[in-house]
């Protein structure tokens, strides 16, 4: 086995040891050639086969799964191997085979789209969930064509595993999130792609934008992945091997060190009591914010609930989602974000290809653009907003326009709510996200506007440097602490300040103890992160004198050159502020 390593970009913190399993999309990558008239029984016969051989190993899952009581999954497979049997399918793909003398593999995408096709005409919510089985059990299918391994199913009982994909979409990510890998690695994506973001929330080490990662490493490699470097190494030596084995006990020794803070309170030594509040995607993140002693939740990403899924939820299906939430955290606030949908975080309710996904029909402008989508939205969580202290968050406004607008339409949810004589806050606070650079230019007027700021990072970034986030050949750009960026912030902030409204910042900044004290010498005093950082972020808050941070951070905002603001920080990181909480 040889033994080499790969370079990309590190998203997430850590050492992981485990095999590499590759994971194909063996729909996208089939190719097309011709048979000849000869080899077309063999061809018919190797189909068949094939069919056979996923039949057994879908029966094997099927056991392996009911062995282990996860008998949820016995529906889905049975209808996947009813589906496996479909004489329909199966004669039509051999039928394609034999008038298209094309190999099997062609036959079988030939015929999955055009059942696509048919089941994307009929309006009819069943059916569009099976349109999915048929999807997965094509691919399925095709992966044992091209003799790739389908085992992914019983992978997912392993917990040595780190995963190689070209990509992985959020709405894979959050899949993904329920089993227990060691690692990921992607051929492709940014540092602050909702991807990266949600790998940082599991706390696993990965690497993202290794190009050809799929051809270089094979299943069952061994691979370690340098999460601090970004670095993959393929089969080590035992040396190295032994050395890294060393460097992940050292992370996991400081990992439990971390947990003896967890129940000081989050205030600096100069007293300032800091928010340190969770980002969450789903109700199942609640055993780390609890774990993590979150003061509450500082985005809720609603967008999750409308992933993986051919309908969009109702508003019953919203409301149980939010209350149960607010319920479980009862007498802490949660601020609930509406719909961020679009680029690259799709759902079932983007309906249509923007050309430009960062800058299209996205977030706040979609909802504004679906009313009866929107209005569903908020009574379902003006609703949940009875049952403890809920917040609303819009995401991505970037004119009055869209402020005025979004304000009537909560006051139409809250009036039919009235009308329906059901209870709500009627005082609920309604907040901004501040993402996009023309709303922090004139952050002045929004905070008057509006009842609480957040600011959201990762975008303001994006649309401030111009760079696509998902963009791994752009990433070497995205640079949080540009000086323009910044000064968006510093702005931003000072205006929160002057109307006395609460500022928080919700981006991947928040999360980042490297600049904990740069955001403590801003006014930050509200950090939202994922639930994984807040230990050490609170680990640096613990350690800090605000006092002592004024005339640098200062210093660091007047200041042009990235170099020298890069300096700045490393000196306000390594001073010692009187005493350490160890
Ligand atoms: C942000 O843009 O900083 C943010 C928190 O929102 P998201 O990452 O979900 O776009
Ligand atoms: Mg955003």
């Amino acid at each position: 086995m040889s033994n080499f390593n790969l370079h990309g970009l590190s998203v997430s913190n850590g050492i992981a040891i485990g095999k590499a399993y590759l994971l194909s999309n063996a729909l996208i990558e089939v190719e097309h050639f011709s048979i000849e008239l000869k080899d077309i029984k063999k061809e018919v016969k190797r189909y068949k086969k094939v069919v056979q051989q996923v039949n057994a190993e879908l029966s094997k899952i099927k056991k392996d799964f009911l062995k282990i009581n996860r008998s949820e999954f016995e529906g889905l497979i049975n209808t996947h191997l009813m589906m496996l049997k479909d004489r329909n399918f199966n004669d039509d793909v051999i039928k394609i085979i034999e008038s298209k003398r094309c190999n099997a593999e062609w036959a079988v995408k030939i015929q999955l789209d055009k059942i696509v096709l048919r089941f994307d005409q009929i309006d009819d919510s069943y059916i569009k969930e099976r349109k999915l089985d048929v999807i997965q059990v094509a691919e399925r299918i095709t992966k044992a064509l091209l003799g790739q391994t389908n085992n992914l199913s019983s992978r997912q009982l392993d917990n040595n595993t780190i995963l190689i994909a070209h990509d992985i979409s959020p709405a894979d990510a959050l899949i993904f999130k329920h089993n227990h890998y060691h690692g990921f690695i992607t051929e492709i994506g940014g540092t602050n792609s909702h991807t990266a973001i949600l790998a940082r929330s599991l706390s696993i080490p990965s690497i993202v934008s290794i190009p050809m990662a799929r051809k270089l490493i094979k299943n069952d490699d061994v691979v370690i992945v340098d999460g601090y470097s970004g670095t993959a190494i393929i089969n080590p030596s035992n040396k190295v091997l032994k050395e890294y084995e060393q460097k992940k006990d050292l992370w996991d020794l400081e990992q439990k060190k971390l947990n003896k803070i967890r129940h000081f309170k989050n205030q600096t030594l100069d007293h300032r009591r800091i928010l340190l509040m969770a980002n969450i995607e789903e109700k199942q993140d609640l055993k780390t914010v609890k774990d993590n002693k979150a003061d509450g939740i500082g985005l809720f990403r609603t967008e999750f609930l409308f992933m993986n899924r051919d309908d969009l939820p109702d508003e019953n299906e919203q409301f149980e989602n939010y209350s149960a939430i607010v319920k479980e955290l009862a007498n802490k606030e949660i601020v609930i974000r509406t719909l961020d949908s679009g680029a690259d975080k799709m759902t079932v309710a983007d309906t249509k290809k923007s050309p430009n996904p960062a800058l299209g029909l996205r977030a706040i402008r979609l909802c504004l653009s679906e009313p009866r989508l929107f209005l569903t939205q908020l009574r379902a969580i003006l609703k949940a907003s009875a049952f403890g202290k809920v917040k609303i968050l819009i995401p991505m406004i970037s004119s009055i326009d869209e402020l005025k607008q979004t304000k009537l339409l909560i006051e139409r949810a809250k009036q039919s709510l009235t009308k329906d004589k059901i209870k709500y806050d009627k005082n609920i606070q309604v907040g901004g996200m501040i993402e996009v650079p023309a709303v922090a230019i004139n952050a002045d007027f929004f905070a008057k506007e509006l009842d609480f700021l957040s600011i959201g990072t990762n975008d303001l970034i994006q649309y401030t440097l111009a760079i696509d986030r998902t963009d791994d050949s752009v990433s070497h750009l995205y640079n949080s602490i540009h000086p323009s960026v910044l000064k968006l912030m510093a702005e931003t902030i000072k205006a929160a300040k002057k109307y006395n409204k609460q500022v928080s910042v919700c981006g991947e900044m928040a999360g980042d103890p490297k600049l904990t004290r740069l955001l403590l010498g801003m006014g930050v005093e509200n950090f939202s992160m994922h639930p994984a950082s807040i230990l050490h972020v609170k680990k640096q808050i613990l350690s800090t004198n605000i006092q002592k941070l004024k005339n640098i951070t200062n210093k660091i905002l007047r200041t042009n050159e990235p170099e020298v603001i890069e300096t700045l920080i490393l000196k306000i990181n390594q001073s010692r502020h009187e005493q350490n909480y160890e």
